[in-house]
């Protein structure tokens, strides 16, 4: 038998004030429960942040679109405003998991726990993404910090994700085919001055590959990163995918997003 407390704060400033060292927040629990269950995670406190009204929605301005942090994804995928300013968040939303992870799962969720094949970090990172928490604003470039780890501090609650509006985007993955998390998946966003190409399942953590990006701010066209050769020395290397075959993967999808967009 497991034992925690529950706890149900009322607002963003109760729930901080809950946590320690020991104590997890519970968005969806699509992480959080099964961890518990498997034996992963003991935790002396549960603090579900689920009712806070303030960290749920989507609000859509010209350059930026802005979702709260308990926001699930099937929301995410199912938003006309987000799908007509950034489309290719809305498949990656669409694409995340299967219907009851998209129903329980949140973008919060997915970013705090920084998993290295999880989908959203990718285009936190490709659209200059700006995370607010309860203290502060984080660029995602800052906010990814290594395996499972991000740079949020105790009692530091993600309230919402900023992403910048690009001219065009698209997210490619490779899915694993029992979990669709990422074996690969690459994010490509063209913005007004850069293209940014970030990558997650790839490494320990999610990244933005710089030749990639370099050449397609040269010139964004499919044949400027064709056939390109990426190194695969600190790529993963597990029975999903050899290390060589991610790399080609990521090469090959960058180009595939290039041609989606
Ligand atoms: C079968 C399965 C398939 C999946 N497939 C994919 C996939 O294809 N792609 C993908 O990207 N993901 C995938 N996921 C992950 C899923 O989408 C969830 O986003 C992820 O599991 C986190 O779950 P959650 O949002 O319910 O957060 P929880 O499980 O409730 O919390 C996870 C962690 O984040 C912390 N946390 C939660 N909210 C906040 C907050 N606002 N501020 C600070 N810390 C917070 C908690 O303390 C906890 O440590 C899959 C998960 C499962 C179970």
């Amino acid at each position: 038998m497991k034992t925690f407390n529950y706890h149900t704060p009322k607002d963003v400033k109760e729930a901080s004030k809950l946590a320690s060292t020991s104590s997890a927040f519970l968005a969806g629990g699509m992480t959080t429960i099964p961890s518990l269950k498997l034996g992963l995670a003991t935790y002396k406190d549960v603090i579900d942040i689920k009712s806070i009204k303030k960290l749920s929605g989507i609000k859509v301005s010209g350059k930026s679109v802005t979702i709260g942090a308990t926001t699930k994804h099937a929301e995410v995928a199912a938003s006309k405003d987000v799908q007509k300013a950034i489309p290719a968040l809305t498949k990656l939303a669409g694409n995340i998991g299967d219907a009851q992870v998209r129903n329980r799962g949140t973008i919060g969720g997915s970013i705090s726990n920084n998993d290295p094949s999880a989908c959203y970090p990718s285009a936190c990172m490709a659209l200059n993404a700006v995370i607010h928490t309860n203290s502060r604003k984080i660029p995602a470039a800052k906010f990814f910090t290594g395996m499972f780890e991000t740079a949020l501090k105790k009692g530091e609650l993600v309230e919402a994700v900023e992403f910048e509006v690009p001219e065009k985007a698209d997210y490619q993955k490779h899915p694993n085919p029992a979990s669709r998390y990422a074996i690969i998946g690459v994010f490509v966003a063209k913005h007004k001055k850069e293209v940014n190409v970030a990558v997650t399942g790839a490494k320990s953590s999610v990244y933005i590959d710089k030749d990639l990006s370099k050449k397609l701010t040269s010139s964004f066209s499919s044949s400027a990163i064709e056939g390109m050769k990426l190194d695969h020395s600190e790529m993963n290397s597990d029975m999903h995918a050899s290390s060589e075959y991610r790399a080609n993967l990521v090469s090959l999808y960058a180009k595939k997003a290039v041609e989606a967009c």
